[in-house]
């Protein structure tokens, strides 16, 4: 079986469908999302509907929960925080149900799913080193934890020797007895100096993880989100991936 692993779409339509193009193409049929379906981008009742109608387990981002009035933005930044204003605005009830019915985290077959750290899910604190890598293996179970959150993908590997190392091959080969940190990286707003949207591709049958680039309009997308009135930034760093 593959599965699709998406996350941090933050309102960009174009680059939702061109990863869910891609991901069709492939002949994929499972997905799962790691949340911050908004935020950002000109489009959020779009992506939350795509996302919705893809019926697949679905965790909650911060951006979905600042969007539903349930997390103190004044930690946002400026950029950010007026995103966020806009995105309550325009975010319809019906939405706002979809992502209020969400849970933080998903847990099924030897998977972990949640948009920032398992350590406190609730905290959206960040992985960013190999000893926050540490901390949060010993907070699920599981062989793998799929994140996002960061925008920056990347394989962690926890070895049997209990060592925790970063991985560069692509695709990611699973051993057994070694555990994984997986981020997936961002739909929307990659920020690895890389435009092009990212995603991973989980296949149970090879026990391979794959992160794969996907480009989209971006041209299309920075049009929208300048009409639209937000930050002209937001528009400006889909083009070189900050
Ligand atoms: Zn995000």
């Amino acid at each position: 079986m593959r599965i699709a692993i998406f996350s941090d779409i933050h309102g960009n339509l174009e680059a939702l469908q061109s990863v869910l193009k891609y991901i069709e193409e492939a002949g994929i049929t499972n997905y799962i999302c790691g949340g911050d379906m908004v935020g950002y981008g000109a489009n959020p009742n779009e992506c939350v509907d795509i996302v919705a109608a893809l019926d697949c387990p679905v965790v909650m981002g911060n951006h979905d929960h600042a969007a539903l009035g349930l997390t103190d933005i004044t930690y946002f930044n400026p950029t950010a925080r007026s995103a966020l204003l806009w995105t309550r605005e325009i975010l319809t009830e019906e939405r706002s149900r979809f992502l209020k019915s969400l849970e933080l985290i998903y847990q099924a077959n030897n998977l972990f799913l949640v948009h920032a750290s398992p350590h406190h899910p609730e905290q959206w604190e960040y992985i960013l080193s190999l000893e926050s890598a540490e901390t949060n293996f010993g907070y699920f179970k599981e062989q793998i934890c799929f994140i996002g959150h960061s925008h920056q993908p990347f394989f962690v590997m926890l070895t049997p020797e209990r060592n925790v190392e970063l991985i560069t091959e692509n695709p990611l080969h699973i051993q057994e007895n070694f555990r994984y940190i997986i981020n997936v990286g961002s739909v929307g707003q990659p920020r690895d100096g890389n435009a092009n949207s990212s995603l991973a591709i989980l296949d149970t049958k090879e026990k391979t993880v794959s992160l794969i680039r996907i480009p989209y309009d971006i041209e299309k997308a920075q049009e929208k989100i300048i009409n639209a009135g937000l930050p002209h930034s937001l528009a400006h760093r889909l083009a070189n991936g900050w």
